[in-house]
């Protein structure tokens, strides 16, 4: 069942407003052909606040009256966020901020995009359809297969073919129909729309999809839960289409229009130089007054070794844009050996395993402490957004290697004690 709560759809870039029979993906105004984003009752959900408040439920069912259905029952059964926000206080008192790492590697398929998957799939299957697609750099997808296997959904993905081996080895053994594109991701992305539409199946694509972000924004009601209903100063998060920065900002500003907090924290877009697309946008309008309408993304050619952030042309760019700007927030670019380097540095100091993705929020909050973007004693949430265990290549160039030593243990005591 629909949400009472759900008002209808918004177009990120006109502002046009659709009612829920009305538009189904993009804004349908022809100049237009903008994202959709679903807009709430909140004042409805602010005189309910201890349905969340009282929540026994565990994961993000818990933030029930801000997602698009009426109940659980069609929810999938595994266990989707309610994630841990861990405090390293290692690092935080060497870099002089108080650093929390928000470790979204715990859910099913050990990625973030758990939580855009099951809200989408869970609108799929409240409007009675029982085949779901999907492109993706590999995270998405292994995670909507991944869903799909626990309710016994069809399930077809679009990859570009040089996808790190173990998201498609997910992907298979989730039992998905994959289809290895010889192409980029935004090439696949086009397939799978094509594909989706002509034969009528619920596509989740990133950015197309109104409802992933939905799912995403979660991940902001835990943080500020687990703050004691307070939010931090600035979310360090990597960006790639942007439709995980732009459901942390949606997450944000809802439970301030709802009266659970006081204030919006300021978004750190973090991307690497290899594949820039939102941050050169960002440059492109800085200090200018511009509507939305008026933006347009630079397209870029990505080539980076993050695997999950690596987009031409970003999907979901426009709300990313919009996220940074309108909390003034700020964007950063690092290089692939940042992202590399810090995931040996995430790993090491917090005993969390990113995989390239997922480290660079991290990476970009260096950064910005090294150019002094961010005052000392901040409060910092950055995301890890996937495991490590997905992408090993990536992990092994900077893992350093075992010492090798014979069965007798002298060897072995020699080289403990230093001679
Ligand atoms: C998808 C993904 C991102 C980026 O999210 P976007 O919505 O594409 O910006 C970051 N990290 C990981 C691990 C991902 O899978
Ligand atoms: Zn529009």
């Amino acid at each position: 069942m629909i949400s009472e709560n759900l008002k209808g759809l918004k177009c990120l870039r006109c502002g046009k407003e659709y009612s829920l029979k009305q538009a189904r993906y993009l804004c349908t105004d022809e100049a237009c052909g903008g994202n959709l984003e679903a807009v709430y009752d909140y004042a409805r959900i602010e005189r309910n606040a201890n349905v969340i408040k009282n929540s026994r439920e565990k994961g993000i069912y818990r933030y029930l009256p801000f997602l698009p259905f009426a109940d659980t029952k069609l929810t999938p059964p595994l266990l989707v966020g309610g994630t841990p926000l861990v405090k390293s206080d290692k690092l935080s008192s060497r870099m002089g901020v108080e650093l929390f790492f928000k470790d979204d590697t715990r859910n099913p398929s050990a990625s973030f995009k758990d939580r855009a998957g099951a809200v989408a799939m869970t609108v799929a299957r409240e409007d009675g359809l029982n085949r779901i697609s999907c492109a993706s750099t590999g995270n998405a997808g292994s995670s909507l297969a991944c869903l799909a296997a626990s309710v016994g959904m069809n399930c077809m993905i679009f990859v570009p073919e040089k996808a790190p081996p173990a998201k498609i080895a997910q992907l298979l053994l989730f039992g998905a129909k994959v289809f290895a594109v010889r192409g980029t991701y935004d090439e696949a992305f086009d397939l799978c729309a094509e594909v989706s539409s002509e034969i009528n199946c619920f596509n989740r694509s990133t950015g197309l999809n109104p409802w992933t972000r939905e799912g995403k924004k979660t991940v902001s009601f835990e943080i500020a839960e687990d703050m004691g209903w307070d939010v931090p100063d600035y979310v360090f998060v990597p960006v790639g289409d942007g439709n995980i920065i732009s459901g942390v900002w949606k997450g944000f500003r809802e439970l301030f229009y709802a009266g659970f907090t006081q204030r919006i924290p300021k978004l750190i877009a973090v991307q690497s130089k290899n594949s820039d697309s939102v941050h050169k946008t960002l440059e492109k309008y800085k200090g200018k007054d511009v509507s939305p309408k008026e933006i347009e993304l630079v397209k870029v050619n990505a080539t980076t070794i993050a695997d999950s952030i690596s987009v031409d042309l970003p999907r979901d760019g426009l709300a990313a844009v919009r996220a940074v700007r309108e909390t003034d927030g700020f964007s950063v670019e690092i290089s692939d050996d940042e992202i590399l380097a810090s995931i040996k540095e995430i790993a090491s100091n917090t005993g969390l395993f990113p995989e390239p993705a997922g480290a660079t929020a991290y990476a970009g909050l260096k950064k910005a402490l090294e150019d002094r973007k961010v005052p000392l004693k901040s409060r910092i949430v950055c995301l890890v957004t996937g495991s490590g265990l997905k992408d090993i290549n990536s992990a092994l160039k900077v893992a350093g290697k075992p010492i090798s030593v014979s069965t007798d243990k002298s060897e072995t005591l020699k080289i403990l004690s230093g001679k």
